[in-house]
């Protein structure tokens, strides 16, 4: 057997594993030209571009399969080198052979990934998730909103932005925000406006789809609920997939190190190569996705330190995640985490003064 542990990683998933091929080797018929992700020296190998090689096929949870009909290469997760080059490939070879099986998109490659190779429990899909992900395949509907650049955008909100040492322009046209009403279109019949006035409307895009959106209060004092409790300046509709997007993960992949923030203007503060993770802490379903897509390169992390009332606050979490990642190696090029001055977070640094940051603790610095 050429894999012994990911055959018993999927025997402990999936139960029973049939073994095609064995101690056969892969052969990739893939060239670079043909590759059909390639960022930085990692080229991602997809599993039609290799032939033979030991399979472990397992039903697939994702289709309620009882054939066996998913297979693994025992190259999955694994990392290859060209010989006398520079570059990679990263495999991640699972495919299903049911048609219409989910366990082709995105998000669940994803799911088996972290699975598999994050060590995660396995949960099987139910029917309802399995017409999710299909939907999830379309936009969706951003709530009615006008552009930045409209002149009937209330003046308050453009000095609120302004003041934050916002470019409106670069708002406008790289970050697609717009000011809007806070509604969901989808439910709109039912329910009202969760802020009584114009928000920013943030489309969150992955995969050149948006997923979601979110809205963010345009100023200092929160708006109150009747009970005389402050609003979230962040409201996001409660069905959005939030755990399993990275804002603005697109540019993001043409970087071959990430840096991870909270917030939506957070990213704004680090530009290209920033994700937000619209919580403290990523999801599993985030963290797969960011070992997938840095695992060759190096992660940083750029904690909140405005949260000093939390008991566990963020730069806490993120020494202690860091920690364990880099005992796992999950990032070959390390995970690091940045230390802004106290009471602060990268949403409040113009991007020049971040980076200085950024690269005064870990050394890399991005143009
Ligand atoms: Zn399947």
């Amino acid at each position: 057997m050429r894999n012994p542990a990911l055959h018993a990683r999927l025997q402990a998933i999936f139960g029973k594993v049939i073994i095609h091929n064995e101690d056969e080797q892969i052969s990739l018929n893939v060239s670079l030209a043909q590759s059909p992700l390639m960022r930085g020296s990692v080229v991602t190998v997809a599993a039609n571009q290799v032939s033979g090689g030991e399979r472990y096929a397992v039903c697939c949870p994702y289709c309620g399969d009882r054939r066996f009909r998913l297979w693994l290469s025992y190259a999955y997760g694994t990392m290859y080198r060209i010989e006398q080059t520079d570059v990679t490939f990263s495999t991640g070879l699972a495919y299903c052979y049911n048609e219409n099986c989910i366990g082709k998109s995105y998000e669940t490659k994803m799911d088996l990934f972290s699975r598999i190779m994050i060590g995660m429990q396995p949960v099987a899909l139910e029917e309802s998730q399995h017409s999710r992900l299909e939907a999830s395949k379309k936009d969706i509907e951003l709530p009615p909103s006008i552009s930045l650049l409209d002149p009937r955008v209330p003046t308050g909100a453009l000095e609120y932005l302004r003041g934050r040492g916002c470019d409106i322009q670069e708002l406008s046209s790289r970050w697609k925000m717009s000011v809007g009403i806070a509604i969901d279109p989808a439910t709109v019949r039912d329910k009202r406006p969760f802020y009584s006035k114009p928000a920013l409307i943030i489309p969150v895009i992955n995969h050149g789809r948006v997923r979601f959106w979110q809205a963010r209060w345009l100023g200092k004092t929160p708006e109150k609920f009747a009970d005389g409790k402050d609003k979230p300046k962040y409201y996001i509709p409660s069905n959005a997939p939030k755990a399993q997007c990275l804002y603005n993960l697109d540019a993001a992949l043409k970087s071959p190190n990430v840096v991870v923030v909270e917030g939506a203007f957070d990213v704004v503060s680090v530009g290209d190569p920033g994700v937000g993770l619209f919580q403290t802490t990523p999801s599993p379903n985030q963290l797969s996705m960011l070992v997938a897509c840095w695992g060759d390169g190096k992660l940083i992390w750029v904690p909140d330190t405005n949260d000093k009332k939390s008991k566990d606050p963020a730069l806490t979490k993120a020494l202690a995640l860091t920690a364990e990642w880099n005992q796992r190696k999950l990032f070959k090029e390390g995970a690091y985490v940045v230390r802004l001055p106290d009471n602060t977070d990268p949403g409040s640094f113009q991007r020049k003064a971040l980076w200085e940051l950024i690269q005064q603790q870990t050394g890399w610095s991005y143009s």
